[in-house]
């Protein structure tokens, strides 16, 4: 991994990107305080553990967990490094019951479900303990300030971390960043429709320097956040 491992600079201050183009999880790291935003699929803790190592960083220097929403594949990883490093898991309430694995899914995303329950199973997942809980507009104070911003509809719970240091918004799920398509999360994985739509307005509205999706080709938050507002034109 090494020199592989796909970062960005921000004075003494970076962002690390575990995962790869299916879907990532990041690394914030700076001298006080060391963050994970998602945690990917399950093999992102080994991903993390030599990372640590080549950055010279122990694992007990974590300092949070923060997840965007309940899906699998943002939490996957997260029982096992809470399990190595007792670190805090942060989750916004609405998605609790997605990160424990007792949710009750309508309509067309009764099939994503399913899907969930599958990889649960296949993947022999089993829920980290949701320590502490994130509200709209909260800041936390690590990584320069974090600001929780709540944007439901792919789940109920789904947030974004603005970064004050940066300008940059890490966005979750409100929308897929890929040179080949960017588009908004599909039907059959969204819990409420509308706000799919609502949340990606209120991103496009915001005044970001970057975004930084959880689904993307390349690490480059001013890149994605030009694809973020010319779909947002597109979808209307
Ligand atoms: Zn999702
Ligand atoms: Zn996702």
């Amino acid at each position: 991994m090494g020199e592989d491992v796909q970062h960005l600079e921000a004075g003494s201050a970076r962002i690390y990107r575990l995962g790869g183009a299916l879907v990532s999880a990041h690394l914030l790291v700076d001298d006080d305080s060391m963050i994970l935003v998602d945690t990917g699929l399950v093999r992102v803790a080994d991903d993390l553990w030599r990372l640590l190592r080549e950055i010279g960083r122990s694992p007990r220097e974590m300092t949070a967990i923060l997840l965007t929403h309940g899906h699998l594949d943002h939490t996957g990883g997260a029982s096992r490094i809470q399990r190595e490093t007792d670190v805090t898991v942060w989750v916004h309430p609405a998605d609790r019951e997605h990160v424990a694995g007792r949710v009750q899914y309508r309509g067309w995303a009764r099939g994503c479900g399913l899907l969930e329950s599958v990889g649960r199973f296949a993947l022999r997942f089993s829920p980290p303990e949701v320590t502490d809980e994130l509200g709209d507009g909260q800041r936390l104070p690590w990584w320069g300030g974090l600001r929780v911003v709540h944007l439901p509809g792919h789940t109920p719970g789904h947030c974004g971390f603005f970064c004050e240091r940066t300008g940059w918004l890490l966005s979750g799920d409100v929308f897929a960043s890929y040179r080949w398509s960017v588009h908004l999360p599909p039907h059959v994985l969204n819990r409420e429709q509308d706000g799919v739509r609502a949340s990606l307005r209120q991103v496009a509205a915001m005044d970001l320097s970057g975004v930084i999706p959880s689904h993307y080709d390349v690490l480059e938050p001013e890149l994605h956040v030009r694809r973020l507002r010319e779909l947002t034109k597109r979808s209307g």
